[in-house]
């Protein structure tokens, strides 16, 4: 995230600063502008009221002066009084007589008016003035009082006092005052302009600062701390703060943890897993899925499920949310080769309900299937068996209760074939018990250390004896390694593998001829191997020979008394030894049965 950088005219500091400033101008101004004119109001009428006193009180001094009958003296004592009166305050004081004749004025300048007509204005009976005026020649303020002079008996006008004075510099005093006063508040501004941006920063810092790590915070790195700088409302945020920033560390710490411990599940979960969006696009898979799959994290990245499990032919990704069922999709077509996987939907949604995705886990079910499938034909299979001899056993045994008993030609041929059923029943029932003993590796195996060359002669010498008691136009042929062959084995289990093989090649080989024996060490193993001239096998069937009830021709078989377990007995033995069996065969030419055992010459060695 980038730091953004505020301009000071738009920052809390500058504005802080400004309403300081600002209320305080407003202030200074208010109370300076009624300070002022107060301070004027009372000076200047102070001023008015002090000289409209003083005037009454010159009035009434004059007024006794002028009734003197003395002429001389009285003149002089009137200019006496108007020029004692004369202080700075006062411009002119002019003394009217009644007839509107100067009689004195305390202006040396304007001597000249004394005993001439008063020039300022008419004076009568109604004349006391009080007045602020301009002055006309110097064009100054003036305060005029014009005060009539009574007779000591204040029965009559004897004359009238003119003064005027000097208003102007009360003016000028509070002007002065008003200046000062200014120069102030200039003052008292520029300082608290540095007052108010100061405490304005005390206030702004600690919020810069938080900003900052809240910057750090947003960008992941929580390493740093705001400073705590007091115990007030800013002090307590700053600690907030770093509270807050500690505890989102540790929920970021642990998501995190959760979120590593959540992948190493999905990495190392043997079930596939795929996660998607509200839409049904991937957004998670694991390796397992991606495995199952047969495809890879780009590929299907943001794909959608539908198409990657191949279901957008049939189903909706509405369905897969609403339905949340399991599906067994088959994959062998694509794969070329079996493949079936099982995949479960369950759908996320929050806990507003909002549905903000689907998870599928898969599972490969592909062997677990093959398992079930042949449990099943095993258990058809058996059923099938047993059910073929017990029909035809029911049968001769009703023909016998419904009185062939009583035959003596067909009673014993009867009660034959239901002992020859039973003998195959029994056979058969033994087979599969020993497959299901060697299925639970319960058997084992007596070895003891045994000349393979002395066994497989042993064996072959009683076919041939066989052979010669019957009709059977097969011939055995040996083709024998000289040495003997020593080998750790369970003799009669070896007895029964190699009767059961030489028991089919006769089966097997209609028209008799050769049976051929070898018995050849390779390496480090010793290979028996039986061929007959008989019917073969088709290639296709060669590797079911050895599969339990597994028979090319099922009738031929049963009609020699086989079961179709023999060659899978026979597989189980020989792995029980650790050897392999197998066959190789051309239909219509005959086959070849091989037997390997793991076989160690020195050995041999040591016992010659
Ligand atoms: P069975 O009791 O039917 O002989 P096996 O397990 O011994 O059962 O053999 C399974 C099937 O393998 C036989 O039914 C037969 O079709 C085939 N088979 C076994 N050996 C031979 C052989 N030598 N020649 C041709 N087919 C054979």
């Amino acid at each position: 995230m980038k730091e953004k950088r505020i301009r000071f005219f738009f920052s809390v500091h500058f504005k802080i600063a400004l309403v300081f400033v600002l209320l305080l101008m407003i202030s200074v101004e208010i109370i300076g502008a009624i300070f002022i004119r107060e301070l004027e109001a009372s000076t200047i009428h102070t001023f008015e009221s002090n000289m409209t006193t003083q005037v009454e009180t010159l009035a009434t001094n004059l007024g006794s002066e002028m009734s003197q009958r003395n002429d001389e003296p009285k003149e002089q004592n009137t200019k006496q009084i108007l020029s004692e009166f004369s202080k700075s305050d006062v411009l002119e004081a002019r003394l009217v007589d009644d007839k509107g004749i100067v009689i004195a004025t305390s202006d040396p300048n304007l001597q000249g008016d004394i005993g001439k007509k008063n020039d300022y204005e008419l004076f009568n009976a109604f004349s006391q003035k009080k007045e602020e005026r301009k002055d006309q020649q110097t064009g100054k303020r003036v305060f005029v009082n014009i005060e009539q002079i009574y007779s000591p008996t204040g029965d009559a006008v004897i004359g009238f006092l003119y003064v005027k004075s000097d208003i102007e510099s009360k003016y000028q005093q509070v002007s002065d005052i008003t200046l000062i006063f200014f120069y102030a508040s200039m003052i008292a501004l520029v300082f608290s302009v540095i007052i108010a941006l100061l405490v304005a920063r005390t206030i702004t810092k600690p919020i810069g600062e938080m900003k900052q790590q809240a910057e750090r915070v947003a960008n992941g790195d929580y390493s740093g701390h705001v400073e705590v700088y007091g115990k007030d409302e800013l002090g307590q945020l700053g600690e907030t703060f770093n509270e807050v920033s500690f505890r989102i560390e540790e929920a970021q710490e642990t998501m995190e943890a959760e979120r590593r411990r959540l992948d190493s599940v999905l990495t190392h979960m043997t079930d596939g897993v795929i996660g998607t969006d509200r839409l049904g696009n991937i957004i998670l898979i694991n390796d397992m899925a991606t495995n199952v799959l047969r495809t890879s994290t780009q590929d299907v990245m943001n794909r959608s499920i539908l198409e990657v499990l191949r279901l957008d032919e049939n189903y909706t990704f509405r369905m897969l949310l609403e339905e949340q069922n399991e599906l067994l999709l088959d994959f062998s077509e694509q794969f070329g080769e079996a493949m079936l996987i099982r995949a479960e939907f369950s759908m996320i949604r929050r806990e507003s309900g909002f549905i903000s995705g689907l998870v599928c886990v898969l599972h490969d079910v592909t062997e677990k299937e093959k398992d079930e499938e042949e449990r099943r034909q095993f258990v058809s299979n058996v059923s099938h068996e047993l059910r073929t001899p017990l029909t035809s056993m029911r049968s001769y045994i009703e023909a016998l209760i419904d009185g062939a008993w009583q035959d003596p030609d067909v009673a014993p041929m009867f009660l034959r074939v239901t002992q020859e059923e039973t003998n195959r029943m029994i056979r058969m029932i033994n087979d599969l018990l020993q497959l299901s003993r060697m299925d639970a590796n319960k058997i084992t195996l007596n070895t003891e250390l045994v000349n393979l060359n002395e066994l497989f002669n042993y064996v072959l010498d009683r076919f041939d004896m066989l052979l010669k008691d019957s009709d059977k136009q097969h011939k055995i042929k040996r083709e024998f390694t000289k040495r003997a062959i020593w080998v750790d084995i369970d003799t009669d289990r070896m007895i029964q593998v190699l009767d059961n093989i030489l028991n089919n090649a006769m089966k097997y080989s209609p028209a008799g001829g050769n049976i051929t024996c070898r018995l050849l060490e390779t390496h480090k193993n010793v290979v028996l191997s039986i061929s007959d001239e008989g019917l073969g096998i088709p290639k296709q069937q060669l590797g079911k020979v050895f599969d339990r009830f597994y028979r090319v021709d099922k009738a031929r078989s049963r009609e020699m008394g086989g079961s179709g377990l023999g060659l899978a007995i026979s597989k189980e033995a020989i792995k029980a030894h650790g050897g392999n069996i197998w066959v190789e065969s051309e239909e219509g030419k005959g086959s070849t049965f091989f037997i390997s055992l793991p076989y160690e010459p020195y050995e041999e060695e040591l016992w010659e």
